[in-house]
């Protein structure tokens, strides 16, 4: 039978619901099925006595002006503007997320600052040749000792796979910018203009969140679209999709109490996972699609929700846990995401995190003894204090980060050119289109498939192809007006002219001059330091030897402070001069490629090639 709708929407998370609100503004009416018990899929708040835990903290960040007003529109006052503070826990220290040089360089100890230099200055000069994998991608632009202590762990605790088996597009995807080169900079001088724009870039020191967790925004949602008159049904899982080929007709509703309905509309709009909606499909799609199908991973989730006796344990909003001891990855402090989380201000929620595959030994465990160990782990990391833990609830998540392995993206082709097929079913949001997507990208996507419904013409598939968005956006970028901006285009001349400019930006003689100086001089002076310490007949008489070269210079207190200052004027000479260097000849090289594309723009040939491209 049909509803009268004009679509029917599979899902109640943020796709699903704003696809079902965009839909509303083109006078569109929708029936949305959520398979749940409440609205907002990975996105929703979940209780426990009193107490609110987000699936993973749900930062709400976008570069997509229209995303921003739909969470305005919808919640209104309740969107709080919070801090960030996000660290890492990494042999029984805090470091600063992102990693900021003299943070890590005090927390680590002048050893291994030195050896993470010097693997950093032997991936840049003997990069690995291929890029395919995350370790390849994060070495290369890091070095292999910073990749061993601030990504392998974590990464691996994550995707639970090694990181030579995870793609190199998922690393560009989340930490392209993460630049060392420009955090080393941006930490000793901040940042600096260059031809009038500021080149380095910021994270995200605040984000939106709605005060009483994710959740409420999609609640309100789902509030204003049943106002509306649309059907946002709990509790009611689209088991069967059946189509003649060409479209759907109709889908197969299962209640919680067994009862089927069959659901009939002109659209669909599907935000379930791509695996369950291949496998929904009636009748199934031929041999190879199904077996392409079943080549998409997803990677599960759970979290172990707390309440600490405590006022106040640590300032993070959430702390990633690089300990190889401990199995949590990474821990939410919800009272510091909004103080009206906790009922109770004088406690503590905390969420640890577990990445988990569906049956594993985690996931198999009691809510008891998932409890107990998450007590236990956090007092072994002295996060809380002993025996402060009141009790504890267990919130488990399958699908929550579809895999980007090395046969997805294939796989992923073979499904969508059939499904293409199927000229009434639009396929959105993260898990709808196995896409790593944030609630903005899933949201737009949704947007996108809406208007496709009232008769534009977009590609939903298009969102979310900028590698680089995710944490990062630059000063002086402009953010889209719409979302179309997330929709390649054509190269224009101005973004040609960008892309040069960033390929060939020149280094900051000054600033670099400047972070060599103090890095060498902070050396000598802790080199210094320490055999002074020690102490003992003949100490430091080979670095006495520098004397010959640093007038003044010796082993002694005195020769400390000296040292440190000749130190880092000949530092500064030395990285004021290799810059100098390499600005030299990559201005040469800029000059040359300019002259090639001067060339080539005159020959019609050449033109209609980078249209079609
Ligand atoms: C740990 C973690 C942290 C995250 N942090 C952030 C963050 O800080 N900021 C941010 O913006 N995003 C974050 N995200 C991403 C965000 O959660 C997703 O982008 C967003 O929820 C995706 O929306 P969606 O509607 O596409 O899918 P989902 O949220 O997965 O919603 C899909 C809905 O469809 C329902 N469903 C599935 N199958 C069926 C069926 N057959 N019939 C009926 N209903 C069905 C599900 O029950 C679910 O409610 C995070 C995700 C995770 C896992």
């Amino acid at each position: 039978m049909t509803r009268g709708a004009d679509c029917v929407v599979v899902g109640g998370g943020p796709a699903g619901l704003t696809t079902a609100y965009e839909l509303g503004k083109y006078g569109k009416s929708s029936v949305v099925f959520e398979g749940g018990d409440d609205v907002g899929g990975l996105s929703k708040t979940c209780e426990y006595r009193g107490y609110r835990f987000d699936i993973g903290g749900h930062r709400f960040f976008t570069k997509v002006d229209y995303v921003q007003e739909l969470w305005i529109e919808i919640l209104g006052d309740e969107f709080l503007s919070r801090p960030r503070l996000s660290r890492i826990y990494y042999r029984g220290k805090m470091f600063d997320y992102p990693l900021k040089p003299m943070n890590a360089l005090l927390g680590l100890g002048i050893f291994e600052s030195v050896r993470i230099g010097l693997s950093y200055l032997r991936a840049s000069f003997f990069p690995s040749k291929e890029e395919r994998n995350f370790e390849q991608w994060v070495s290369n632009r890091f070095g292999k000792r910073l990749f061993e202590i601030f990504f392998k762990t974590y990464t691996e605790k994550v995707w639970g796979i090694p990181c030579d088996q995870i793609s190199a597009e998922w690393a560009a995807q989340r930490i392209k910018n993460l630049d060392l080169r420009a955090a080393v900079i941006n930490a000793f001088l901040g940042a600096r203009k260059r031809g009038g724009k500021e080149v380095i870039t910021t994270l995200i020191e605040r984000f939106q969140y709605p005060r009483f967790g994710p959740g409420q925004m999609w609640r309100a949602c789902a509030d204003k679209l049943r106002a509306a008159g649309n059907q946002v049904e709990l509790g009611s899982m689209v088991t069967r999709l059946r189509h003649d080929g060409q479209r759907v007709i109709a889908a197969t509703v299962k209640r919680k109490d067994g009862a089927e309905e069959e659901v009939a509309a002109p659209h669909f709009v599907s935000t379930m996972p791509v695996r369950d909606l291949l496998r929904a499909l009636d009748p199934p799609p031929p041999p190879e699609v199904i077996a392409a199908n079943d080549r998409l991973r997803y990677r599960d989730f759970l979290t172990v929700a707390v309440i600490v006796d405590a006022e106040e344990l640590f300032p993070d909003n959430w702390i990633y846990i690089h300990a190889p001891d401990v199995k949590v990855g990474r821990i939410q402090n919800y009272k510091n995401w909004s103080p009206d989380m906790v009922p109770d201000a004088s406690k503590t929620a905390l969420g640890l995190e577990y990445f988990v595959q569906e049956g594993d030994e985690l996931w198999a465990m009691s809510d008891e003894d998932l409890v107990a160990l998450a007590t236990a782990e956090c007092e072994r990391l002295d996060l809380v204090p002993k025996g402060s833990v009141e009790g504890g609830s267990v919130i488990r998540e399958k699908k929550a980060y579809p895999v980007y392995d090395d046969v997805y993206k294939e796989a992923l082709e073979e499904i969508r050119a059939w499904l293409g097929t199927l000229e009434n079913l639009q396929l959105v949001g993260r898990n709808g289109q196995h896409r790593y997507n944030n609630q903005d990208h899933s949201m737009m996507s949704g947007v996108f498939a809406a208007r496709n419904i009232a008769g534009e013409q977009h590609d939903v598939w298009a969102v979310n192809v900028e590698q680089d968005y995710h944490e990062e956006k630059r000063e002086g970028e402009a953010s889209g007006a719409t979302g179309e901006r997330l929709v390649p285009g054509r190269v224009t001349e101005r973004e040609l002219e960008d892309v040069l400019a960033s390929t060939f930006a020149r280094y900051d003689q000054l600033a670099l001059g400047v972070a060599v100086g103090v890095v060498v001089g902070i050396m000598l002076f802790l080199a210094t330091v320490v055999l002074l310490l020690r102490g003992g007949p003949g100490v430091g008489y080979h670095l006495s030897i520098l004397g010959h070269y640093l007038p003044g210079y010796s082993v002694s207190w005195a020769g400390a402070v000296i040292g440190f200052f000749e130190a880092a004027v000949v530092g500064f000479l030395h990285g004021w001069l290799i810059s100098k260097l390499i600005n030299v000849i990559v201005g040469r090289e800029e000059r040359r490629l300019r002259t090639r594309l001067a060339a080539a723009s005159a020959s019609p040939d050449s033109i209609a090639r980078g249209d079609s491209e």
